[in-house]
């Protein structure tokens, strides 16, 4: 069912127990399921919910599910608006005049147009790559309207004016079987894309395989620390080391900056493949110049530094590590192993530039892992800089879980 006048009509309320009003007051858009004293009316997985207050005062209005732990995702805290196509359409367009106003250098081409909750659609992730839009549905809230977006993307023009060709859909992410969804990936509407896609970022060009690549086809949210290897004093002739490489995002600006020589670490070949063939495509005179090792990071940089081998400039970017709670100390020990071998393989005064894009590690947390590698590799580590995820992954003020990408430009000694 797509009928957005229906799925816009509030089908339910959603009382909260006694003192459990105050995140929803303070415009946190998750409502947990053990805030919940009892759901009126019948809503069905999907419909538009209002939530009151234990006293029954209308405070928010969002999407239902009672299959997941987030059982209401808040999209106003109107409780006379109706989650109506005009109302998408209005969070689109106020996403995407958010992006004109970053002026992104004219030859970027490729960023994102919708980050789900700090743009006021939960669960709705955008991604513009050419002329192309990849969207994915986290929830089932959003699953059920697919159709009302796909219909307003398809005519709203983007930041620069033109409109898309094609919509993609790359939910097939594991966060959607919390929401009892399958996975789901196609075209939405309009041409298919070749195998890949060419896409700009600042000036460079990369090939993004929207179909097969991970996440929406390429990381995004690391264009500004990307290119902050293309300045020739922190890059020019560097001896460098990308770990966790993918498509070669950081091998391209490095090769910028005049590195002499990127050695670039990845498990996945055909990532590895595509990295050479970016390298290659913007600075076809490094062709034989560069290395691409396939292979475990912590085991390479194990035999590396078994070998006494050393770099100039590192950049981790690793994946992933902390899915749930759960992981976090598990994870902080890896974290706390590939900064540790980082910084063991940098020759002093080298450069780490390191990364976690672990939502639940805070960047304090990720400080005292630096710390306590610091302090288990016998160097002295200066943060020169803090890195965070582009603005077009805008943080909200009160979700602070959408600041989620965090690192530190370091100076090793
Ligand atoms: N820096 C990249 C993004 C890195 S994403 C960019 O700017 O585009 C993380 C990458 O780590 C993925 O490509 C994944 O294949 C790789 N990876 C995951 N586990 C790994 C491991 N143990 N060793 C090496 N690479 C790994």
């Amino acid at each position: 069912m797509d009928n957005s006048d229906q799925q816009g009509a509030i089908n339910g309320i959603l009382q909260l127990k006694k003192g459990r009003d105050k995140p929803v007051i303070q415009r946190h858009p998750w409502v947990y399921s053990g805030a919940v004293a009892h759901v009126i009316g019948d809503p069905q997985p999907g419909d538009t919910i209002l939530i009151q207050n234990h006293r029954q005062k209308p405070l928010a209005i969002g999407y239902y599910n009672p299959h997941s732990q987030i059982v209401v995702r808040i999209c106003t805290w109107d409780p006379d608006q109706p989650l109506s196509e005009g109302f998408w359409r209005e969070k689109i367009t106020r996403a995407y005049t958010g992006r004109q106003l970053l002026a992104f250098d004219p030859e970027t081409n490729g960023y994102r147009l919708i980050f789900g909750e700090t743009d006021g659609i939960p669960g709705l992730i955008v991604d513009r790559y050419a002329n192309y839009l990849v969207m994915q549905c986290l929830t089932l809230g959003i699953d059920c309207r697919k159709e009302t977006f796909v219909n307003i993307l398809k005519e709203t023009p983007l930041p620069d004016g033109t409109l898309p060709v094609g919509i993609l859909e790359r939910s097939d992410v594991a966060v959607r079987a919390k929401e009892n969804l399958p996975q789901s990936d196609g075209l939405l509407w309009g041409k298919a894309p070749a195998e890949s896609v060419t896409v700009k970022e600042n000036g460079f060009s990369f090939e993004v395989d929207l179909i097969g690549g991970h996440k929406t086809g390429f990381y995004l949210d690391q264009r500004d620390n990307r290119q902050l290897l293309t300045s020739p004093s922190l890059t020019a002739g560097k001896e460098v080391l990308n770990v966790f490489a993918y498509t070669g995002g950081f091998a391209v600006t490095g090769a910028a900056g005049g590195a002499t020589s990127i050695l670039n670490i990845d498990t996945s070949i055909s990532a590895l493949e595509l990295a050479e063939k970016n390298v290659l495509a913007n600075f076809p005179e490094r062709v034989d110049h560069d290395e691409y090792l396939a292979g475990d990071a912590f085991q390479i940089l194990r035999d590396f530094r078994d070998s006494g081998r050393t770099f100039d400039l590192i950049v981790l970017d690793p994946p992933k590590f902390v899915h749930g709670r759960r992981d976090l100390q598990r994870a902080s020990r890896g974290y706390k192993d590939i900064n540790w071998l980082g910084m063991r393989l940098l020759k002093p005064g080298g450069i780490l530039m390191t990364f976690s894009c672990s939502g639940l590690v805070s960047i304090d947390l990720f400080q005292k892992i630096i710390f306590g590698a610091a302090v288990d590799a016998g160097r002295e580590v200066q943060i020169l800089r803090h890195l965070h995820q582009g603005a077009d992954h805008p943080i909200l003020v009160t979700f602070p879980e959408s600041a989620y990408l965090k690192g530190f430009l370091c100076r090793v000694w």
